[in-house]
C-alpha cells in the first residue's frame, strides 16, 4: 500500500506511522526523520535543512522534493511505503503525483489525523526523542520510558527537539495551518482522504487507522 499521514505536528503521525508500518509491512518515510539523520551526520543537506527546522519553516522543497523521491524509489519501498510529514505543501503534493505517475503507480489513501489544537500543544511539550534515531519517539507523561531520560528500544539519550519549544511550535502549527492543509482539499478532490480522529490512547488510534485501511487487526 501507498498511504501518506498528514496532521499538524504533534498529531502522532511518527507514533501511528511506526505501527502501521509495522503492520503493513512498508517502510516508514518520514522526511523529518530524514532531515535529523543528515544533521547528526553533519551532511551539507542537513547544514541546510538545520536553519529552516530550527526557525519552524519548511526546508525548501527543490532540498525536499529530491530528497523524498529518492527515498522511496529504494528497493525497500517497491511495494509500498508510508509517507509521515511529506507532502507539506501542494508543490510537494503535485511533484508527488508526477513521480507516482511516471512510475505508473497510485496513492491507496490520505489518512488525515484529527486533534484539537490544546491536545497537539501538550503532546509536542512532552515529545522526547532519541539521540540515536529520531523516529524512537517518547513522551513525558503519555509514554514514559522505562529508565527516564533513556531510550526503550536502543538506549539512546532522550532529549526535546529544538524546534518543540513553545514560540517555534507557534510558527509550525501556523505553517501547518497555511502550507500543508491545502493539501487535504487536494487529495479530497482525488476521493484519497480518510479522517482519523487521533485522540485516545495510541493503540485505539492505530485501530481506527487500520479500519480505514480495509485492514482490521
Ligand atoms: P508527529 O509525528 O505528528 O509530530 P508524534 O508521533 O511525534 O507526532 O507524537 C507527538 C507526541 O505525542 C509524542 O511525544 C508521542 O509520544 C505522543 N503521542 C502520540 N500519540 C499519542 C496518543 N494517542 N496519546 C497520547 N500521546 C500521544
Ligand atoms: P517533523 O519531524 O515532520 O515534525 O518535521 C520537522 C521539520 O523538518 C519541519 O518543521 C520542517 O522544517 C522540516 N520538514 C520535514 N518534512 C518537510 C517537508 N516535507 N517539507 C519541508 N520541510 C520539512
Amino acid at each position: 500500500m501507498r498511504i501518506v499521514l498528514v496532521g499538524p505536528p504533534g498529531a502522532g503521525k511518527g507514533t501511528q506511522a511506526a505501527y502501521l508500518a509495522k503492520n503493513l509491512a512498508i517502510p516508514h518515510v518520514s522526511t523529518g526523520d530524514l532531515f535529523r539523520a543528515n544533521i547528526s551526520q553533519g551532511t551539507p543537506l542537513g547544514v541546510k535543512a538545520k536553519s529552516y527546522m530550527d526557525a519552524g519553516n519548511l526546508v525548501p522543497d527543490e532540498v525536499t522534493i529530491g530528497m523524498a523521491e529518492d527515498r522511496i524509489s529504494q528497493p525497500d519501498a517497491e511495494g509500498g511505503f508510508l509517507l509521515d510529514g511529506f507532502p507539506r505543501n501542494l508543490k510537494q503534493a503535485e511533484a508527488l503525483d508526477g513521480y507516482l505517475k511516471d512510475k505508473g503507480i497510485t496513492l491507496d489513501a490520505v489518512l488525515d489525523l484529527e486533534v484539537p489544537e490544546d491536545e497537539v500543544v501538550k503532546r509536542i511539550a512532552g515529545r522526547r526523542i532519541c539521540r540515536s534515531d529520531s523516529s524512537h519517539v517518547f513522551h513525558v507523561e503519555y509514554k514514559k520510558p522505562a529508565r527516564e531520560g533513556v531510550c526503550d528500544v536502543c538506549g539512546g539519550e532522550l532529549y526535546q527537539r529544538d524546534d518543540d519549544r513553545e514560540d517555534t511550535v507557534r510558527k509550525r502549527l501556523e505553517v501547518y495551518h497555511t502550507e500543508t492543509e491545502p493539501i487535504i482539499d487536494y487529495y479530497k478532490a482525488q476521493d484519497l482522504v480518510v479522517t482519523i480522529p487521533a485522540l485516545g490512547e495510541v493503540e485505539e488510534v492505530t485501530r481506527r487507522a487500520m479500519a480505514a485501511l480495509g485492514r482490521d487487526e
